[in-house]
This record gives structure tokens, C-alpha cells and sequence, in this order.
């Protein structure tokens, strides 16, 4: 072993405190840190022939690199869909890297991180008033959710045909149906060789991004029984608006479709007794995607995708790995291996393990119902100001307003309220309308940083004004 490594490993104690401290010092900083780095610029280096060590490396790190990084995990970081991490899922991610497990079989490996990933499924649906009829796993993200659930209703329409997808290829007689799809789902199409052209697009409704469900018969009907993948949204990202599943669910019985549902950061109104009628019918959907990077506040590379456990068969065959027959009850001889797109694959399930722990279900509303508090703050202000006004209802937890003077520069207004540094939204457009969006998902957003918001957004008008002539 070479000298730097061989030290380090003496040493883990003292490197495990420093990065301690360090991040101590960053979460301490975290509410005045700026959520915009102006200068992004990096000096190139050369790897060297000898390392540096751990504990220099964090020094270099910190005197480099450390000031690019922006406070997306703070308070005032709207823009997206960007969720924190709370002091739980910190813990379990951190423990997640000292452990590295390749977490695949829930039985013959002698580890038990498998069996916590399925526990931490049921804990979830649980979290949702879900019934436990889902088989789950954790992936990187929503992308990677939707990419799985779409995969496996891929190969239910192949069997609608006659056709093993998974071992034949691709029939170009499956049809894709969505009324306002996030942009993952269009990539997923592409992934998954449907072709992201062949999307069949469901009217939405007046001034909505929810689907004309009226308008889904209409299609469903035209298709003289070729198979149909409805992928719905629980949860749009630009006005949080829910299709509604309920009466989707009706035509499903009629029409016999495959039913995903992308309910990324939506699926999290279920956690408020006020809001879970959004979600109303989505048990019975046949794969669900949520993320748990956004509202669970569980850090970066986190999400579940869950498919009716009816399906198990189905989802086997698409994410087959060995060429192992597939063996009965998939909870009596259960791989990850066999059911989602990775091979090996970290503990990623053991931060949500500890969130759920640590706060339970109240815990969850408790976050929830406080981001849509405080996205009714901002709605609130922006409903009386003289500036501002809304461009879309506040459904759920996103604010979308714009400037009423229609003339000025939309753009350039939003990138001086960003380089400011308090506070950072994304564009958006609206009814062809640019506009902007702020979505409140962090825990640690108060009503005190919905305050230092607005004093931005108001410093902001002012330093835009132009000059009177
Ligand atoms: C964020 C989001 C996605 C994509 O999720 P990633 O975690 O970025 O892969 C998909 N659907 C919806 C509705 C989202 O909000």
C-alpha cells in the first residue's frame, strides 16, 4: 500500500472529525450562504505522482473548490424541484458510504441491506396510505423511475401481443399517451426505443396542465385495442397540477390500459390529510414514481419506483440479469438484480430508512404542510403587490408569478435577482407567457426566508427600473 493511503487508514479518526467539523461549518453557514456562485471558474490541475492525504485534500478542497459550491441544499433555493437534507437522512448517507453494501439479494449474501430496502418500501407506502401491494426499489432518481416503471408497461403491452419484448424487440404497435409528460418521460421514450416523437398527447384542460380525460377516451377508442401506456402526471412541475386519477382509473377498467404515474414530489400530498384527495385512485395504478430527493429531503440520488406486485413476473423479464429461470414468490427469493436497471448497487435506500425513523408520519406532514404554508406566503404577497402578479393558482407548493409590466425583460430581471445571491428561481413559460417559478420543498424554509425573499425580489425592481427620462 502506498505511504498516503496507508496513513490515512491510521489516521481515519482524525479525517472522519475534520470532515465532521467541516460540514459542521457549512450547515451552520448554510442560511447566509449565497445560492448563486457568480464565478464558476476552475483552475485546471495536473493529477501528481504522490497524493496529498485525506486531510490535505479537504484543505485543498476547502481553499479551491469550496466557494463555488452554492447553498442548493439551504433554505432559499427555489428553483426546480430542490429539495435538502434533513439530520437524519445526513446520518444514514453518510453511514450508506461507511458501509458500502452492493445491495441486491435478500437472501444468500449475508448482508441484510436488501431486506431494509424492502422494509423501507412498505414503510413508504405506509407514509402514503398505499396499499402494500407494491413491489419497490430505490434508483437514482425520478428519470430512472419513470425510465423503470415505463419499461415494465413496455413489456406488459408486449404481452398484449403475443411479443417477449425483453428477448424479441421492440413492436412498434404500443402506444404512449400523456397530457403534460415531464421532460424525463419524453427522455424515458426515447430510452426505451418508443421514440420520443410517438408520443400521443391527451388535450389538457382549459388554462390546465391537467389531461381532458374526455379526450383520453376519444383516443383510447381510436386505437382498436392496440396496447396503451397512460403515463399521467400527480404533480406537474410547472403549476404542481394532478390529472385526475380517479376517473382514469374508470376508463382503465374499461379500456384495460397500463397506468404509470409520475408523482416525483406530488405523491407528497398524500402526507396531508388537507391535500390527499389529489392523489385520489392511485393505488390502483400499475407503477408509481416518486423521488425521494426532492420533498422526502433525503440528499441527491434517491428515488423509488413501485410496481404492482401483480406485475413482478413482467417487471422480472425486463430486468432479468441471469439467465436463471424466475423463481416463484418474488418476497421468498428476491433480487434487485432481477428487477431494476442497475446490477450493483449502493445502500441508497438506508437515508430514507432513517428519515422515516427518525420523524415518522407526522414528521412528513409536518414538512409538507409547512412548504405549502410558506408558498402561500409568497402568494399572498404577490396577489397585493403593485410589481408582480400571479401567473398560475397556487395548487400545492410552486409559485408561479411574473412581472405586470409586460415590457420589461423578464430574463434579465430574474438573472439580477439570482446573481443577488438571497434567493434563486427558474424560469418558466406559462400560456406561451414567460414567467417565473419558485417551488418550496426545502424543510428548513421559514417564514423569516419567505421575508428575505420578497425584500430581493422588491431591491430587485427597483435596481431594474429604468432611469426616468
Ligand atoms: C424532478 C422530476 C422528475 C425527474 O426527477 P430526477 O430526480 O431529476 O431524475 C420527473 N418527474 C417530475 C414530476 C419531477 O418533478
Amino acid at each position: 500500500m502506498k505511504n498516503a493511503l496507508k496513513q490515512d487508514l491510521e489516521n481515519i479518526g482524525e479525517i472522519l472529525e475534520n470532515v465532521k467539523n467541516h460540514s459542521l461549518d457549512f450547515l451552520h453557514q448554510l442560511h447566509d450562504l449565497p445560492t448563486y456562485a457568480t464565478d464558476q471558474q476552475i483552475v485546471p490541475a495536473m493529477l501528481q505522482t504522490e497524493g496529498l492525504g485525506a486531510e490535505k485534500c479537504l484543505e485543498f478542497f476547502k481553499e479551491t473548490y469550496q466557494k463555488l459550491i452554492v447553498a442548493s441544499t439551504g433554505p432559499r433555493f427555489w428553483g426546480f424541484v430542490t429539495g435538502g437534507a434533513t439530520p437524519a437522512a445526513i446520518a444514514g448517507d453518510w453511514l450508506t458510504a461507511t458501509f458500502d453494501q452492493n445491495t441486491q439479494s435478500t437472501k444468500g449474501t449475508g448482508d441484510v441491506s436488501a431486506i431494509i430496502e424492502r422494509e423501507t418500501i412498505r414503510f413508504l407506502c405506509q407514509l402514503f396510505d398505499l396499499p402494500e401491494q407494491f413491489n419497490g426499489g430505490f434508483v437514482t432518481g425520478a428519470t430512472m423511475s419513470n425510465f423503470t416503471g415505463l419499461a415494465v408497461g413496455r413489456q406488459w403491452a408486449g404481452s398484449k401481443l403475443g411479443i417477449d419484448i425483453s428477448k424479441s424487440g421492440m413492436s412498434s404497435d404500443i402506444v404512449v399517451m400523456s397530457a403534460t409528460p415531464h421532460s424525463s418521460v419524453i427522455k424515458s421514450l426515447s430510452m426505451l426505443g418508443f421514440g420520443s416523437n410517438n408520443l400521443l398527447k391527451i388535450e389538457t384542460l382549459d388554462s390546465r396542465e391537467a389531461m381532458d380525460v374526455a379526450d383520453l377516451e376519444v383516443k383510447l377508442i381510436a386505437q382498436h385495442g392496440k396496447p396503451v401506456i397512460v403515463s399521467c402526471s400527480a404533480g406537474t412541475v410547472n403549476t404542481v397540477d394532478f390529472d385526475d386519477i380517479a376517473a382514469i382509473v374508470r376508463l382503465k377498467e374499461k379500456y384495460d390500459f397500463w397506468l404509470h404515474i409520475d408523482a416525483a414530489f406530488g405523491g407528497f400530498a398524500a402526507c396531508s390529510p388537507e391535500h390527499k384527495h389529489l392523489l385520489k385512485g392511485w393505488e390502483h395504478a400499475d407503477s408509481i414514481t416518486i423521488d425521494c430527493h426532492k420533498w422526502m429531503n433525503v440528499p441527491y440520488d434517491s428515488a423509488v419506483i413501485l410496481v404492482k406486485n401483480e406485475h413482478a413476473r413482467l417487471q422480472v423479464e425486463t430486468f432479468q440479469n441471469t439467465n436463471a429461470p424466475y423463481l416463484g414468490d418474488p418476497s421468498e427469493n428476491f433480487s434487485y438484480l432481477n428487477f431494476l436497471p442497475e446490477n450493483s448497487r449502493r445502500f441508497r435506500a438506508l437515508p430514507a430508512w432513517f428519515s422515516l425513523i427518525a420523524y415518522g408520519k407526522s414528521g412528513f406532514q409536518s414538512v409538507v404542510e409547512n412548504s405549502i404554508a410558506r408558498a402561500n406566503e409568497l402568494r399572498a404577497y404577490i396577489e397585493q403587490s403593485e410589481s408582480f402578479e400571479l401567473a398560475a393558482p397556487v395548487r400545492l407548493n410552486v409559485v408561479g408569478f411574473r412581472l405586470k409590466d409586460l415590457k420589461a425583460d423578464l430574463g434579465a430581471f430574474l438573472t439580477s435577482l439570482n446573481e443577488g445571491g438571497k434567493v434563486f428561481m427558474t424560469p418558466t413559460t406559462l400560456q406561451g407567457k414567460a414567467c417565473i417559478r419558485a417551488a418550496f420543498v426545502n424543510f428548513r424554509t421559514t417564514s423569516e426566508d419567505v421575508k428575505i425573499a420578497i425584500q430581493a425580489l422588491e431591491e430587485t425592481v427597483i435596481a431594474n427600473e429604468s432611469p426616468v427620462s
